[in-house]
């Protein structure tokens, strides 16, 4: 499967997702155009998770729509595990099994979903391991890394799937903050790269800098969203600007 360029890697419309009587997603619009950054920013329990959950199909949506790599993901006839395969998925908790040495994290789903080969699927593993600059930590165990060193093993893992599409779920909340720089420097890179993103971040430094474009959301809606620096450096919405004085 391979992305139409004409067509964004991410087309949100109207979405909605109620748990019960509680509408958490209010008719969101998003689109991710290939090669591009988007961070969405806002205040806890304004649904940024359950936006990402439900682009990566980890939660129904609904009503609305969502397309994803040019395939609509709420069409039954659609083989959502295919288009799954080509997006990866980093979240606050770096989600690793404890159990599995750090190369074995990152084969695993290589042999079983792509069905590569050992030899093949350590290559690759060893190749993004360096490129997150872990390559000389193959045989540890998750527990003996720092919680930096352990989410830069979870985008190791993800990138070994060839992803054409990158969720990050608040990917440095739950680390300490001398740790964060390195896992920034590493999305940085991706970026960078030309991969396409899209983030859900407290780091409004990173955001300004690396989003190409920032989506404000508040209570299940899109509040606001434009190019990065000014929905940063110049909010047009009292409700971003509020928000904006808190975290900044
Ligand atoms: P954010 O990531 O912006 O903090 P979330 O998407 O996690 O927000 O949550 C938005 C709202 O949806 C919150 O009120 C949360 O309690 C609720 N919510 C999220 N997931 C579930 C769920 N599985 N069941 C019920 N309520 C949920
Ligand atoms: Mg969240």
């Amino acid at each position: 499967m391979s992305a139409d360029p004409a067509r964004p890697v991410v087309r949100v419309r109207d979405l909605h997702k109620s748990f019960g009587e509680h509408e958490v997603l209010r008719g969101i619009d998003l689109d991710v155009q290939a090669g591009e950054v988007v961070c969405v920013i806002g205040p806890s329990g304004s649904g940024k998770s359950t936006l990402l959950r439900c682009v990566n199909l980890l939660e129904q949506p609904t009503s609305g729509s969502i397309e994803l790599l040019g395939a609509e993901v709420t069409d039954p006839d659609v083989d959502i595990d295919r288009v799954r395969t080509h997006v990866g998925m980093v979240f606050q908790q770096f989600n690793l099994f404890s159990h599995k040495t750090v190369l074995e994290n990152c084969t695993m789903a290589q042999r079983t979903v792509l069905r590569r080969s050992r030899a093949e699927a350590e290559r690759v593993a060893l190749a993004n391991l360096e490129r997150v600059g872990l390559a000389e930590r193959p045989d540890a165990m998750p527990a003996q890394l720092s919680g930096g060193q352990q989410q830069r093993v979870a985008i190791a893992r993800a990138l070994s799937m060839d992803p054409q599409l990158m969720l990050f779920d608040e990917p440095t909340s739950a680390l300490d903050p001398e740790l964060v720089g390195d896992v920034l420097g590493v999305m940085r890179d991706l970026a960078d790269g030309g991969m396409t993103m899209l983030v859900v971040t407290h780091e409004m430094a990173f955001a300004r800098e690396v989003g190409d474009r920032v989506v404000f959301m508040d209570e299940g809606s899109v509040v606001e969203t434009g190019p990065a620096d000014q929905v940063i450096g110049a909010p047009r919405e009292e409700r971003t600007r509020t928000f904006l004085q808190r975290v900044l």
